[in-house]
């Protein structure tokens, strides 16, 4: 380890700068540095090594972004497995149905009536992808 003196080189918080930059060091507290000089702005001030804690709140990561797109996904498999234990229609051309209901097709297995889409189309959200299907035609 390097005994700093007057003369060497830090990394200090600067004042004027708003960043840790390299500062010389300027004076001395026992063996700390007490006053620095910013190599950047050739301002002096008093050393801190880190930002001033307070109103600098601390950068967030970005968690949240990642984990709603995890949960999106766990959700819809969640709501699979509750929709199979649950009623559902099987799917017919003849079927009049609404928003929110579950159905079964002969293709595309179980979906969730996403739209009603009048008079006579659905729009229904299967496991990987959202088709429009057609309904009422018992008229
Ligand atoms: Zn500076």
């Amino acid at each position: 380890m390097t005994k700093i003196t007057a003369g060497s080189e830090v990394e200090a918080y600067c004042t004027k700068c708003k960043l840790v930059l390299a500062h010389t060091v300027v004076a001395l507290q026992g063996a700390k540095p007490r006053r620095v000089r910013c190599n950047t702005c050739s301002g002096e001030h008093n050393y801190r090594p880190n930002k001033p804690a307070g109103k600098l709140a601390p950068t967030k990561k970005p968690e949240k972004a990642k984990s709603a797109t995890r949960k999106t996904r766990q959700s819809w498999d969640e709501v699979m497995q509750e929709a199979s234990s649950k009623a559902h229609k099987p799917y017919s051309m003849s079927g009049s149905f609404i928003e929110g209901d579950w159905i079964e097709h002969a293709t595309f297995g179980l979906g969730c009536v996403q739209a009603f889409i009048p008079p006579n189309k659905i729009s229904v959200r299967f496991a990987d992808s959202t088709k429009t299907l057609i309904c009422n035609q018992n008229r």
